[in-house]
Order: C-alpha cells, then sequence, then structure tokens
C-alpha cells in the first residue's frame, strides 16, 4: 500500500488462457470453445502484451504468477513453454515465487506434469468439480470422476508442490451424503488446498437458460447452508482452515495469488477478459491517463478481438476506471469482510455499526480488526451495506 493509500507495485501476474472443450452449464466465463488453430495466433498476442508489459513497467520482482482460464492445461506444451519462457525473460520472478496453473482432470496425465514442474509450476489448481458423474453430467463438465481421481494420483504421485481441487457445492440432485463422500474421497489425495464455490447462476449461461424455461431446477437455499456447513467441518478436521469465504488451505499453503486480489494489491493481467489493477505510478506508467488512488483494466472478452486489437497495437484493452479514495476503501471492505483475518474500519460511524452487528452475532472484533462470524458469513453482503453505509 502507498502513503496515499492506493496499492503499491504489482508483484503478481495473470495470464488468461481461454480454451476450452466445451462451455460447462454455469459458466459465464470469457473463453474459447475448441480453437485449437486459434491457440498459435493467441499466444502471439499474448507474447506481445507480455513484450510491451515488460518493457514499459517498473520492475519488482513477481512473487507470483498465475495462468487461469478457460483451461490451461489444453496449451500445446510447446506453447505454454513460450509462454512462460517470456515470463522469465521479461519479468524476473522472485526466488520461491508461486506459479500456478489451472486444470481440468481430462489433461492431466504424468508426462503433463512432469512437463509443468520442468516449467517452473509448482502449484496447480484441478476443476474436480465432483466426483459424482450424475452430478458433472448435470454440471456439463467434460470428465467424469474416474478422469478425476486419476488426474488427482498424476499430480501427487507426479510430486507437484502444491495442489489445490475446485468443488462445487448445492448442485441441485447432489446430495449433502453424496457432497461428503467426494470431499472425503478428495481429501484422500491430501490435497494443500481446497475451494469450495456454491454453484451459482450466471445469467446468459445454458444453466440460466434452463431454469428459467423450467427444465432445471434451481440451487436450494437448504443444501447451500447445509453443504457449506459441512464443508467446513469436514475441511477443518482434515486440517485445512478456513481462511476465505470459499477456500481452505493447510497453514502457509493459502493461495498467495488470490490473497493479493482479496487484501486489495495491485497485479497486471494479459489475455482476452483479463483484468489488472495497479497504483497510479505503474499505471501512468503504462500510459493510462487520469487520475485516481487505483486503476483497474480489463481486456476484450472475445479472443479473437483481443488478438486482433493486439495486432492494432492497442494490445487488447477494452476499458479502465480510476477507483477515488471512497472506491478502493469499499471495495477493500467488501473484500476484506471475504477473509478470516477481517479488515480495519475506517470511521467511528463504522466501528459504531459494527458493535451493532457484534451484538447480532454476525461480526466479531479482534485486534483493532472486524470479521465475519460464522453466521456472519452467511450474510456477508448485508453486512458489506450496512457498513458501507456510514
Ligand atoms: S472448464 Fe471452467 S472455464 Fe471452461 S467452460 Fe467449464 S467452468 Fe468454464
Amino acid at each position: 500500500m502507498t502513503a496515499e493509500g492506493g496499492p503499491g507495485p504489482a508483484r503478481s501476474l495473470y495470464l488468461h488462457i481461454p480454451f476450452c472443450t466445451q462451455r460447462c452449464h454455469y459458466c459465464d466465463f470469457a473463453i474459447q470453445v475448441g480453437g485449437p488453430d486459434l491457440q498459435g495466433r493467441y499466444l502471439q498476442a499474448l507474447l506481445e502484451e507480455l513484450r510491451w508489459l515488460g518493457e514499459a513497467r517498473v520492475a519488482a520482482p513477481l512473487e507470483s504468477v498465475f495462468l487461469g482460464g478457460g483451461t490451461p492445461s489444453l496449451l500445446r506444451p510447446e506453447l505454454l513453454e513460450r509462454l512462460l519462457q517470456a515470463v522469465v525473460a521479461g519479468f524476473r520472478l522472485a526466488p520461491q515465487a508461486e506459479v500456478t496453473i489451472e486444470a481440468n482432470p481430462e489433461g492431466v496425465t504424468s508426462e503433463r506434469v512432469r512437463l509443468w514442474r520442468g516449467l517452473g509450476i509448482n502449484r496447480v489448481s484441478l476443476g474436480v468439480q465432483s466426483l459424482d458423474d450424475s452430478t458433472l453430467s448435470w454440471l456439463g463438465r467434460s470428465h467424469d470422476a474416474g478422469q478425476a481421481e486419476r488426474a488427482l494420483a498424476a499430480l501427487r504421485q507426479g510430486g507437484m508442490a502444491a495442489l489445490s481441487c475446485d468443488l462445487i457445492y448445492a448442485v441441485p440432485g447432489q446430495d449433502a451424503a453424496t457432497f461428503e463422500r467426494g470431499l472425503r474421497r478428495v481429501l484422500e489425495f491430501q490435497p494443500e488446498h481446497v475451494s469450495c464455490y456454491e454453484l451459482t447462476v450466471e445469467p446468459g449461461t445454458p444453466l440460466a437458460r434452463g431454469v428459467a424455461s423450467g427444465r432445471s431446477q434451481s440451487p436450494q437455499v437448504e443444501a447451500f447452508l447445509e453443504q457449506r456447513r459441512l464443508a467446513v467441518a469436514v475441511l477443518g478436521e482434515a486440517g485445512l482452515r478456513r481462511y476465505e469465504v470459499s477456500n481452505y488451505a493447510r497453514p502457509g499453503c493459502e493461495s498467495r495469488h488470490n490473497l493479493v486480489y482479496w487484501q486489495g494489491g495491485a497485479y497486471l493481467a494479459a489475455g482476452s477478459g483479463a483484468h489488472g489493477f495497479l497504483g497510479p505510478i505503474e499505471a501512468a506508467g503504462l500510459g493510462f491517463e487520469g487520475k485516481g488512488v487505483a486503476l483497474r483494466y480489463w481486456h476484450f472478452r472475445n479472443a479473437a478481438s483481443y488478438a486482433r486489437s493486439v495486432a492494432d497495437g492497442s494490445l487488447g484493452v477494452r476499458g479502465h476506471e480510476w477507483l477515488t479514495p471512497e472506491d478502493l476503501a469499499l471495495e477493500r471492505l467488501a473484500c476484506g469482510l471475504r477473509l478470516t483475518t477481517g479488515v480495519e474500519l475506517q470511521t467511528p460511524a463504522q466501528w459504531r455499526t459494527a458493535a451493532h452487528l457484534q451484538g447480532l452475532g454476525l461480526l466479531e472484533v479482534a485486534g483493532g480488526r472486524v470479521r465475519a462470524t460464522s453466521n456472519g458469513v452467511d450474510v456477508l453482503d448485508r453486512l458489506t451495506l450496512e457498513l458501507a453505509a456510514v
């Protein structure tokens, strides 16, 4: 954080790889189905953006690099190698930097794990989602439970340093017992980190259309509450502490990259649909005009439009906005309340509201910070609104 309250220099880099084999029913991410022929052209654009970013920024060594998607594990090995070589050449990597790749089970083989480790990747975020075949099919996933288990085994046997598993709960038709069975099975592979996300119906997705037409059931609040409590208990028992609303880790294995987002830190981003967040000095260094305490910028969501924009010299950036100190304070409050370390409040009026919410059993106050209780986590948006209104 700077003296003016904005974020300091960016020490994290997000790279978006948009390719997926099919669109899962609930997904509204910036993805590109199929398109192996587009991979080379897309990577060319991404390398061009990285080259420019590496030259233009005042270099602070990167503490984390995150290849997200989409399905980065679908990137052809030679392209992945070129991409990571470009990151190392253009940016300094801090010793022990966290380098994460998101992967789907069908793309994980022993050979791939070996390749990833050889390229310096030390963390894999695996989209398991469920170990129940009918749930996976309901979600429109392209893998089955057997593939997910084989991927988990390959990652562990291949010596990947850190393994994170994504799971989805409150899926209609997946009862609490099925969810718990899957969770316990995943834990047998001793992941360092688990993310448990509730199923949400995002506008414009196949799931939203299914719910609107009555073909699909929507997630039920009772299932959501029951399965989330189950996740906290089962994961806690296994030594994975909840440190963010949806994220659980063994001590010291929290996602350093994602903590930068939640703690309001700066990060660079490249690739279609990617959002970056910078302090004013770095933003000006990258040519953004205007004023504020922080800047958010974003890229074209469509991979082909992104690649065209880079080729035209606009570097794929579709838009940006400057944040005022008030905007930034609100974002920090909303994100900070998601963390079990909580957040510092800024005004006496906020502290008075916090005392009221503490009396309702929704907030805890400790060490000059406030954090949501387990009941408070269930009404997090409401807490944020109450504290932001004063
Ligand atoms: S694999 Fe992930 S990014 Fe791709 S469509 Fe499914 S949910 Fe979306």
